[in-house]
């Protein structure tokens, strides 16, 4: 047994320098994937519950590695913050995104003006020039600011609340939309939030995936929905997967929804397609 114990160490400590070689060479390959600008974006449908539409989407950054394939955000984002690297990461993907919905809004496939959240990470609210970079994109993309939507996690605003504030102030005068992403994971209560101009809640996945008539989440998201109300806040629910989850989503008059149930993430053209279709839920 004392060897079997000792083999073990031996074989975690091995792993452990191969995950440690690993993130390296992520690392150095994800510095190369900037300067080669190797990320393309999928987009994911947002819809009101109450008509059924597509009102926006959310765009969601993918690495198109060329030995690995498409390697996951969830994979890179976090060495990506780690090293800072996000900043120019995290600006092609608003630009791109800005792009991609000018070129949906002057195609006119719609009767009324789709939306555009993205997600910025904490990393990037220190980069000074954070909002001269978002003017910059909007002048060049001349979208109305209120058809963007960024959104970013309690742990932005609970990090250095100060500058953060000042910033999201900035992004409001602008008429730029604010969400609190992954709603509920985090240490924020919702008073806390009335100190900042945020538009949207979106209620995190965990919560959606554990609503199946059980009546502790319902009260809860009932709860979430009605302070959200009080504030003034539209609310998302995040990872709808089935029927009976839409369904219970709209007796609580949930704002809007994304998830599997509608549409995974989509690239450009698929999203064009989907849009074209008219699709109603
Ligand atoms: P997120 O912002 O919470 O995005 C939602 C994630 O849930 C996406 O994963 C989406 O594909 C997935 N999802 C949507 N509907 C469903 C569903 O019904 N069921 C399940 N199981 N999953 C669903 P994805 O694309 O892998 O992105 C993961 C995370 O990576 C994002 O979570 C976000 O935190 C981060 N991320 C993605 N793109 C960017 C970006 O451009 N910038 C930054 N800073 N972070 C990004
Ligand atoms: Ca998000
Ligand atoms: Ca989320
Ligand atoms: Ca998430």
């Amino acid at each position: 047994a004392k060897t079997l114990g000792k083999g073990q160490y031996q074989i975690f400590d091995s792993e452990m320098h191969n995950a440690a070689i690993q993130v390296l060479q992520l690392e150095n390959d994800l510095r190369r994937a900037v300067n080669q600008q190797e990320f393309i974006i999928h987009y994911q449908p947002i819809i009101a519950l109450t008509t059924g539409k597509i009102v926006g989407f959310e765009a969601l950054v993918r690495w198109n590695h060329p030995r690995q394939g498409l390697i996951s955000p969830t994979l890179f984002i976090p060495i990506a913050e780690e090293t800072g690297l996000i900043n120019p990461i995290g600006n092609w993907v608003l630009r791109e995104a800005c792009y991609q919905l000018q070129q949906w809004h002057h195609q006119k496939l719609t009767d009324y003006l789709l939306t555009m959240s993205v997600n910025l990470s904490v990393r990037q609210f220190a980069q000074p020039d954070l909002i001269e970079q978002i003017d910059k994109i909007l002048a060049e993309t001349q979208l109305n600011p209120q058809s963007l939507k960024l959104e970013i996690t309690e742990s932005v605003i609970m990090k250095n609340s100060q500058p953060v504030k000042v910033i999201l102030q900035q992004l409001q005068e602008r008429q730029i939309q604010l969400c609190i992403d992954d709603f509920g994971t985090g240490y924020s209560s919702l008073s806390y939030l009335h100190n900042f101009p945020i538009d949207n809640i979106k209620i995190d996945r965990s919560f959606i995936s554990s609503l199946n008539g059980n009546s502790d989440n319902l009260g809860l998201i009932s709860a979430i929905m009605n302070i959200a109300q009080a504030l003034n806040m539209s609310v998302t629910a995040e990872g709808i997967e089935t029927a009976q989850q839409l369904e219970q989503l709209r007796v609580l008059k949930c704002d809007f929804g994304q998830g599997y149930l509608f549409s995974k993430p989509l690239d450009g053209k698929n999203a064009t397609n989907l849009i074209e279709s008219a699709t109603q839920w």
